[in-house]
């Protein structure tokens, strides 16, 4: 764990080293690892146990990737995995090298007694989930056609070992609007950008998207959490933008807020043929909505001895296994709370916790 920590797998570092941790450690206990690498150093680990018999699979989906450490200051270096007091502390601890250690050492732990498998074991430990889910999107065009039938996804991230089942989507927006330089003394010469700008920020204002509130996980949200423009005091700017988080609820269509954007800036153009706004995606993530009344949720409810399941704040890569078609359940050690904030952490408790609870599970579905 704590050199999965000190792998320090932020975007700028990439997922290579900690993939690497993985594959040797796994390689002890004989157990095969595929590191798929690109870029730089970017990377996802695949472990797939194969049974002779063929009953649907689980399927494990983890994330490499970790936020950076933030401006604030640590009470322990974020990227040492200093234990203490019952702790492991550091940048990726709860989010998600905890979740991350208890599923392969469960796996390990069943491969090590020899216990036959009815069905496929597959974990995915992937990159990017916390920039543009890269790795899930790669792992899944090319890993789909060797996937077996599967009985369901469990996504091992911090639930407090809560059953989660549902999370809204996430849409981040950028739109930029373009203008004309010119000499600030001059302005009537350029077209100023941040003036176009107003104009959108005013339109967005009375923008209202269209969605139905969804029961666990209410409505839908926007907000405007970046802007940035003009390059210096005595030049009109010719360049604006914002960014704008768009959290989503299940059964709204992402296309649907862009087309509004367009048709806004269309409206724009038509009053003042100056105008000029365009609108790109940064990263988009669906709604996860999973029926909690599937006979896959009943039984993982069953073995982890929880009647119910709950809607969360966070997102994960789970509605991209969900095209997969198989129930996606989110579940694991460690509190969310912690997560992507200074002095993150994870009670080692809790990681053991999680081993006895990915062993039932793994032996409940696939013997
Ligand atoms: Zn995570």
């Amino acid at each position: 764990m704590r050199k999965l920590i000190q792998a320090e797998s932020t975007a700028e570092k990439g997922e290579l080293a900690v993939a690497e941790i993985i594959w040797q450690e796994l390689g002890r206990s004989g157990i095969d690892a595929r590191i798929d690498t690109w870029g730089q150093n970017r990377a996802n680990l695949v472990v797939h146990i194969k049974s002779p018999e063929h009953k649907a699979g689980l399927l494990f989906a983890c994330h490499l990737d970790v936020v950076p450490p933030g401006e604030a200051s640590w009470k322990y270096p974020a990227f040492e995995g200093v234990e203490s007091d019952g702790k492991i502390h550091g940048r990726g601890s709860a989010d998600m090298k905890g979740g991350i250690v208890a599923i392969l050492t469960a796996i390990r732990q069943i491969v090590e007694a020899g216990t036959k498998l009815e069905g496929d074991i597959i974990l995915i430990a992937a990159a990017g989930e916390e920039t543009d889910s890269c790795g899930a999107k790669r792992f899944i065009t090319s890993y789909k056609d060797k996937l077996p039938a599967l009985a369901g996804v469990v996504i091992p991230e911090p639930t407090n070992f809560e059953i989660v089942t549902a999370h809204r989507g996430i849409l981040w927006l950028e739109v930029a609007t373009k203008g004309k330089a010119a000499h600030g003394s001059t302005p009537q010469l350029g077209v100023n950008a941040i003036t176009s700008m107003k104009a959108v920020l005013d339109e967005l204002e009375n923008y209202k998207i269209v969605f139905e509130p969804h029961e666990l996980l209410g409505g839908c949200s926007m907000s405007i959490n970046t802007i940035a423009g003009g390059k210096a005091m005595n030049v009109v700017p010719d360049k604006c933008s914002i960014g704008i988080d768009i959290r989503t609820v299940p059964g709204q269509n992402h296309q649907d807020i862009i087309e509004d954007l367009q048709k806004m800036f269309a409206k724009l153009k038509q009053k003042n043929p100056q105008f000029d706004a365009e609108v790109s995606v940064v990263r988009e993530v669906g709604a996860l909505e999973t029926d909690s009344n599937c006979d896959f949720v009943k039984d993982f409810c069953s073995v982890v001895g929880i009647g119910q399941t709950k809607a969360v704040g966070f997102t994960t890569d789970g509605p991209h296994f969900a095209a997969l078609g198989a129930p996606v359940v989110i579940f694991g050690p460690g509190k969310s709370e912690v997560c992507h904030k200074p002095d993150e952490y994870i009670e080692i408790s809790d990681v053991k916790k999680a081993v006895e609870y990915y062993k039932n599970i793994i032996l409940r579905f696939l013997s």
